[in-house]
């Protein structure tokens, strides 16, 4: 009786496993016509990530205060304020003619709309979750208190090590395919201004959670203050500005809008000036391009237009635009070339036939 039943089976078990396999790269191959599906592995692990946040209240934080001190860092009243600097500052010295309602500016004004709602609330949950998350998992990452360190010492070296981690995660984003899928969006833009800093897929944000963890290291010795955080989110917006303004000698430490623009340029490799607003990064990994009359004026976006932009129908349609760069990510590939600029060999780009200066 055993024989007779044991052995259909040992003998079908290979084709069961082999249809099963079958199946299964069949499925594969119907959702990868369908949808990217490691973009989705990102989506997921947002969830899982908030999911454990939730499940575990936050790691006992406070979700409605940390969400009111994100909101004003994004578009709280200072930073507001200094944004309507920047945008009078734009005007002034502008890198590019460009009309105060740029089709470009207009857009981007949706995503800062995205920003200023739905993302506060979304990046105060994956913001409190990884924060839970890592101090759970790894206690002893968070060092005790240093009497002889004083406060802002302490936030100094956290603020100089989440630039650092910042511009590893911004590389990350430019040489791995899943990740540049979404940080494709913030290079589409043609008409570059202040407002572009907020044009990032709300996802793209999971990346750069591994920057908040020289916060958690310190935690006891300086937590980050809001203002800090304002001051450094201002600088980043600033380098986005439609601006021809440079920082001179001071350009070997910080990030210019000049030196910025060279990371958005159309025809250059973008995988170069990957910092937010210090460039030590980007010369001590032999990346930094500085500024010259050549690059100061030029053109950015994506060469090809390989993510659909508002500027390229006759009429602007930026709702639709809106929506399908938010799903962009997701859509399935069709050309394995689907990767962004990158420098063709270490040193100076030459492709313009400016020789630009690699540090
Ligand atoms: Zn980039
Ligand atoms: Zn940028």
């Amino acid at each position: 009786m055993s024989s007779v039943v044991v052995a259909p089976i040992r003998s079908r078990a290979p084709g069961v496993v082999e249809r099963g396999g079958r199946e299964a790269s069949r499925l594969r191959s119907a959702l990868s016509s369908r949808v990217y599906l490691p973009a989705c592995s990102v989506a997921a692990a947002a969830m899982l990530l908030i999911g454990v946040g939730w499940a575990t209240g936050w790691g006992g934080a406070d979700f409605a205060g940390s969400a009111t001190s994100l909101r004003a860092v994004v578009v709280g009243p200072v930073t507001l304020a200094i944004i309507g600097v920047f945008l009078v500052v734009e005007r002034t010295w502008p890198a590019q003619q460009r009309a105060l309602f740029a089709r470009g500016h207009r857009h981007d004004l949706l995503f800062t709309a995205l920003n200023a709602t739905i993302l506060v609330p979304l990046v105060t949950a994956l913001t409190l979750s990884f924060v839970a998350v890592v101090r759970t998992s790894f206690p002893w990452i968070v060092l005790p208190t240093m009497g002889i360190v004083p406060r802002w010492g302490a936030i100094a070296v956290i603020v100089v090590a989440m630039d650092a981690c910042n511009w590893f995660v911004h590389l990350a984003n430019h040489r791995v395919r899943m990740l540049w899928r979404f940080h494709e969006l913030h290079h589409s833009q043609e008409d570059m201004s202040v407002l572009t800093v907020f044009r990032t897929h709300p996802l793209i944000h999971v990346s750069y959670l591994v920057a908040l963890i020289p916060g958690v290291v310190l935690l006891a010795n300086g937590a980050m203050s809001t203002t800090v955080l304002v001051v450094y989110a201002a600088m980043v917006a600033f380098a986005h500005s439609n601006t021809r303004l440079g920082f001179g000698p001071l350009e070997r430490i910080f990030v210019s809008p000049n030196y910025h623009r060279i990371h958005h340029k159309l025809d250059g490799p973008q995988d170069v000036n990957l910092g937010f607003t210090l460039t030590i990064w980007d010369q001590i990994f032999h990346r930094a391009v500085f500024p010259t009359e050549a690059t100061i004026r030029a053109d950015t976006g994506l060469p090809g237009r390989p993510l659909i932009v508002e500027q390229a129908t006759p009429r602007a349609r930026h709702l639709s635009v809106f929506a399908a760069q938010l799903v962009a990510p997701f859509r399935p590939m069709h050309e394995l070339t689907d990767l962004p600029p990158v420098r063709s060999r270490a040193g100076a780009d030459t492709r313009d036939g400016n020789r630009c200066e690699v540090a």
